[in-house]
Formats: structure tokens, C-alpha cells, sequence
């Protein structure tokens, strides 16, 4: 069977970790990269043998660059099946146009607008609903972590309300440009914060509220949960839950903040260090008063990787059943 040709709209942050996750499966490949300026990671863009497009009036400085491109952004989603679209936020949308005209399948990031695909991703809460679907939005790193949670507690003891605080990093490692570097900013002051509206563009009948704050780091976001649920449960129930899910990471072993699963994920031998599943303290784990309460930290680089693999494999309908294509994607990419 021939593989499924992907193209990447923007090989940034995401973008580049996307290509490399698609790259390692088995029933998908890369057909180019598509990059506006001649910096380093377009060359190793290059270097790992990607075809690298450009827009049309870039093209002339990226040659000036040393950049070989193979062509436009047009010419590059013409030799595509699916795009993944990882521009930067609000972006994403100014493409639509070419993928429709195109007639190429595309997925955005959680930058974007839930109205823009119409529909909104996640692998374990609904991944048989993206099949053959010609447009999805994977939700953002902490929309991903939280859907994580929230789906498999639902399913087993149902829900009745999730209270999350979010204690955001400021920046991305290589941002050079953003703050704040001395200040604790709540983002938004005016409640709620957008991941509670997010998570139900996956699960439309979860009660949530969310609150957010920003704070000077850049090495994973933080969540606070409490939810209430409907049926009974113990501690040891909600461990042995999430032990079950392959997207869940216990940390223990001294670890008592994100800096030290950051260093993990390193020792690990991850590709950049990244840690693609939710990591939850098991320890912070209780219920109590019927209750539940835990921190689980997201690794904001990395998480949503695995679910955009899932969700062109949902879209291209090359796997029906979601439980094996997050098997498969797991598999390839050593997760
Ligand atoms: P980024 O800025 O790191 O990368 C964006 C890339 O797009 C860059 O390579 C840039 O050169 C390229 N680009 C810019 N304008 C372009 C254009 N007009 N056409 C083609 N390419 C263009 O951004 P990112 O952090 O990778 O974010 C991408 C998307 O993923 C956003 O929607 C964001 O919200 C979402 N997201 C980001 C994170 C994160 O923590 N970084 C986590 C989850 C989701």
C-alpha cells in the first residue's frame, strides 16, 4: 500500500516535530516542509532530506540563503494528501482558501478557531468521529493534557463538574521575545480562561471551569484539577485508571517539578528532550470528600505531536479503531 503523502504548512515549534512523528510511521511520509526565511531550521529541514517549499515572494531570499526550495506553498500542497497546518496561531486560517481550492485535506493547531475545521481533535476522546473528515483542528498542548484526563474519568465514573487552574509557561524555550521574565500574570483576569470552552469542542457535555495564569518559565505548563464526580470512586481507582492510558506518564522517583521531567525526558533519549505524555504526580493523586484533585504537568512542545499522527490516520482513514492507531503512533515513535 502506498504511503499517505502529509505536507507541512510551517516547520516551527510543532511543525518540525509533526514531520519528524509522521516520518517514523509506517503508512505515512513526509513530501515537503515549508519554511518563509533561510534560518537553521530550514537547513535542517534540509539536512534531514525534507523537500522545502516556501511562499511564492520568499522564494528569491531563501535562495539568497542557500536554500534550495522545491517550489511554492501552492506547488506544495498540490503533491499533497493532507496538510498540517502549523503557522502560527491565526494564521492558519489565511490558508483555508488554497487547501479548498486544492481540494487537500488539512488539519490546524489549537492556535485556531474550533468554527475554522468545524471539528476538534483529540485520539482517545473522539477519534472514530474525525474518520474520513476533510478538515479537523487538533486542540492546543493544554486542551490535549486536559481531554486526556477528563475523557477516561468521565467514561468510568462519570462527571459532574471539573474545576482546573493552569499555570502556563511564559514562552517556548527558543522564544526570544516574549515575557514576562519577573512577573506571575492571571491570563485572562476576566474568567473563564478559553481551555474550559476548548475542552468541550471535544466533549460538549463536560461542566468545566478554568482558570489561568502565566508565569516566568518556559519548561511545561502546570494543571490544578478538582472535579467532582457522579459515581463513587477511591484513589486506588483513579490510579489504576490512568496507569491504564498510554498517554499518561506517572512521575515520582524525586521528581518534584517540571524541571526535573524536562531533564527525564532528556535521559530518556526523547528527540529534543520531549515528553509527549501528560505527566501525572500519582502521589498527588486523591480523592477526598468524594472529590478528586491531582497536578499533572504538559509538556507544551510536545504533546500534541502524537494526536496530529492520529488524526491524519483518523482523516485518511487509514485505521477505524482509535485504541490501534494511538498503538501504532505510540510504536513508531517510542512512546
Ligand atoms: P512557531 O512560531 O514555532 O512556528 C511557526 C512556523 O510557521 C515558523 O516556522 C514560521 O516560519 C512559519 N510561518 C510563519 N508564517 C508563515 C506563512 N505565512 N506560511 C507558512 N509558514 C509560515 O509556532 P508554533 O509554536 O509551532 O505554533 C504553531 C501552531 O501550533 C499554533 O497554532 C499554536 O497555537 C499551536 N501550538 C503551539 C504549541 C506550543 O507550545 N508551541 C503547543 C500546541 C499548539
Amino acid at each position: 500500500m502506498s504511503k499517505v503523502k502529509v505536507a507541512i504548512n510551517g516547520f516551527g515549534t510543532i511543525g518540525k516535530r509533526v514531520a519528524d512523528a509522521v516520518q517514523m510511521q509506517k503508512d505515512m511520509e513526509i513530501v515537503g516542509v515549508s519554511k518563509t526565511k533561510p534560518n537553521f531550521e530550514a537547513f535542517t529541514a534540509l539536512n534531514k532530506g525534507y523537500s522545502v517549499y516556501a511562499p511564492i515572494d520568499k522564494i528569491k531570499d531563501m535562495e539568497k540563503g542557500g536554500i534550495n526550495t522545491s517550489g511554492s506553498i501552492e506547488d506544495m500542497v498540490q503533491v499533497a494528501d493532507i496538510v498540517v497546518d502549523c503557522t502560527p496561531g491565526g494564521m492558519g486560517e489565511k490558508n483555508k482558501a488554497l487547501y479548498e481550492k486544492a481540494g487537500v485535506k488539512a488539519i490546524w493547531q489549537g492556535g485556531e478557531e474550533h468554527e475554522l475545521a468545524g471539528f476538534s481533535f483529540n485520539a482517545t476522546a473522539n477519534y472514530e468521529e474525525a474518520l474520513g473528515l476533510d478538515f479537523a483542528r487538533v486542540v492546543s498542548c493544554n486542551t490535549t493534557g486536559l481531554c486526556r484526563v477528563i475523557y477516561p474519568l468521565d467514561q468510568e465514573f462519570g462527571i459532574k463538574k471539573v474545576r482546573v487552574t493552569l499555570i502556563r509557561r511564559a514562552a517556548d524555550p527558543n522564544d526570544v521575545k516574549k515575557g514576562p521574565i519577573n512577573a506571575i500574570v492571571p491570563s485572562p483576569i476576566k474568567l473563564p480562561s478559553h481551555h474550559g470552552p476548548d475542552v468541550k469542542s471535544v466533549i460538549p457535555h463536560i461542566n468545566i471551569t478554568s482558570t489561568a495564569i502565566v508565569t516566568s518559565t518556559t519548561l511545561m505548563h502546570l494543571h490544578s484539577l478538582n472535579i467532582e464526580m457522579n459515581n463513587q470512586c477511591t484513589t486506588d481507582d483513579v490510579v489504576d485508571l490512568f496507569a491504564a492510558q498510554s498517554r499518561i506518564r506517572f512521575v515520582g522517583q524525586g521528581i518534584t517539578s517540571t524541571a526535573e521531567i524536562m531533564e527525564l525526558g532528556k535521559d530518556l533519549d526523547r528527540p529534543r528532550g520531549d515528553m509527549w505524555e501528560n505527566c501525572i504526580w500519582d502521589k498527588s493523586i486523591t480523592v477526598d470528600e468524594g472529590e478528586l484533585y491531582f497536578f499533572q504537568a504538559i509538556h507544551q512542545e510536545s504533546d500534541v505531536i502524537p494526536e496530529n499522527v492520529d488524526a491524519i490516520r483518523a482523516m485518511m482513514e487509514l485505521e477505524s479503531n482509535g485504541a490501534r492507531s494511538i498503538e501504532k503512533t505510540n510504536k513508531a515513535i517510542g512512546l
